[in-house]
């Protein structure tokens, strides 16, 4: 099976091989098939943005009617429901977070069979071992394994939903903590996803049988309500306008940000970072450390030759603060970034917002239109989501052919480079030539 290779060049890739496959996605996607080949496998690289869901949903519209690519489409949109859905309630990570905390440091009988993969129950044995070996699971084989987790083994969700985002190269906060509740019985309040094992058998080609080892019957999950919904943040002032010399942000939440941003200022540098101190917190795995790092390398080497400008990568225990000093030291006037979401890495933004304050230092954020289109329909549930997505998506986003990159525009008024920068002739010819030959 392809490896999962964390560049953008390597998701166009499989972008452009799952594009022709597309029209037998709704039939043949509820099958786990050694290979699954019916699904994309595109998750690691639309979780970070290396592919952006325009571009993955235009792709796939490509010589297909949208009757062909509607259920595909609806997935990907799934994942932005979820995401707007952590914004309006992000008590649902803030709560499950602490019961980590908390459960980790008395973890109940069996947690560590189950994590091993030596529970005995065909099935959920191979798929925690494919999750720590790959990193990957298929979607049916997530939701049979967080059901025999909550219900058959009885653990708690929270410590089965730290697992999969310890091991997941597509671990994503909003997807895979309310994928969990949506199991257990507490997203739609009551009704639960009970793992079958006639159903598993059919879906895996009869490679597990699992009859006799699951939970029948299910009580969904109790917990006192989250909160009321907040009003998520919405953007401020144009990113355009925030003053120069600009520091581009890189975070592992978007890693495009050469592709259709439009209100981007032309950055005088680009910097990446890594807390050492907060994948071990999350206690990421030491794949999903590597991934996400050589990530965030492409997107950097993406970003420079795009806009001719050199990278900083900072390594800081407290990351939003070292980019606020760093900033201030290179003379830099603001840092702008897309801002991330409910999540580890939002606590970084907001240390470096806090940290700019202190130093004068402007810090804004930008939104992609896709996500400030459709995030404000996620409050409630997905099928009044879906319904304004599609209308939108049908009426606006045409076919596109996967692309090898895109550049953004330029704006001139901000590239002025930070005191002490001197661009290489060599970069800066490639940030011009760039410029000229850049698609409409
Ligand atoms: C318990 C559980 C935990 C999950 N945790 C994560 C996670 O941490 N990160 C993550 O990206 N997905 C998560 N999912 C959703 C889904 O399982 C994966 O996105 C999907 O299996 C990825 O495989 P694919 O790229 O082949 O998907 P495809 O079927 O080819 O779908 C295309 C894209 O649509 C999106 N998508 C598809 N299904 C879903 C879904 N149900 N929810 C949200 N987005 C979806 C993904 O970006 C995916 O790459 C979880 C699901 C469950 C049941």
């Amino acid at each position: 099976m392809a490896a999962f290779v964390p560049t953008r060049a390597a998701g166009l890739s499989r972008l452009r091989e799952f594009t022709p496959k597309v029209a037998r996605y709704s039939e043949d996607r509820d099958f786990d098939r050694p290979g699954n080949q019916a699904v994309s496998r595109l998750s690691p690289w639309i979780q970070r943005r290396l592919l952006t869901e325009p571009e993955v949903i235009g792709a796939v519209r490509q010589g297909h009617d949208w009757t062909a690519v509607e259920k595909f489409a609806q997935e990907v949109c799934w994942r932005t429901y979820w995401k707007g859905w952590m914004e309006y309630h992000p008590e649902a990570w803030s709560f499950y977070r602490e019961a980590v905390t908390r459960l980790r440091r008395a973890p109940p009988a069996g947690y560590a069979e189950a994590l091993a993969g030596r529970t005995g129950i065909d099935g959920f044995d191979s798929w925690a071992k494919q999750l720590v070996e790959e990193g990957w699971l298929h979607n049916h084989a997530r939701m049979w394994f967080a059901s025999i987790w909550i219900f058959t083994l009885r653990l708690p969700w929270e410590l089965g939903a730290d697992f999969f985002l310890r091991h997941l190269l597509d671990g994503d906060p909003a997807s895979n903590t309310l994928s969990w509740r949506w199991v257990a019985g507490l997203h739609t309040r009551g009704k639960v996803y009970l793992a079958k094992a006639d159903n598993i058998a059919r879906h895996t080609g009869g490679r597990h049988r699992p009859e006799g080892r699951l939970a029948v019957d299910a009580q969904a999950v109790t917990e006192p309500p989250l909160p009321p919904a907040v009003t998520p943040w919405t953007p401020g002032p144009e990113l355009a306008t925030a003053p120069g010399p600009v520091g581009l942000w890189l975070h592992p939440e978007d890693l495009s940000p050469e592709v259709s941003l439009p209100g981007l200022p032309t950055p005088a540098v680009v910097v990446t970072g890594w807390s050492e101190a907060m994948a071990e917190e999350q206690a990421w795995d030491a794949k999903v450390v590597a991934f996400t790092q050589a990530a965030l390398a492409d997107a950097a080497g993406r970003a420079a030759e795009t806009w001719g400008v050199p990278v900083e990568t900072l390594r800081a225990p407290a990351l939003g603060a070292a980019v606020a000093e760093w900033a201030q030291r290179r003379g830099l006037r603001s840092i702008v970034a897309l801002r991330p979401w409910t999540g580890p890495w939002l606590e970084v933004a907001r240390d470096l917002e806090a940290a700019g304050k202190a130093v004068g230092l402007t810090v804004r954020w930008g939104r992609r239109d896709w996500d400030t289109r459709l995030i404000p329909y996620s409050s409630r549930g997905f099928f009044p989501f879906w319904n304004e997505a599609r209308a939108w998506l049908t009426s606006s986003l045409e076919p596109s052919p996967v692309v090898s990159s895109r550049v953004a525009p330029p704006s001139p008024a901000h590239a002025d480079p930070p005191a002490g920068y001197t661009p290489t002739p060599s970069a800066r010819t490639t940030h011009l030539n760039r410029i000229r030959n850049r698609r409409p």
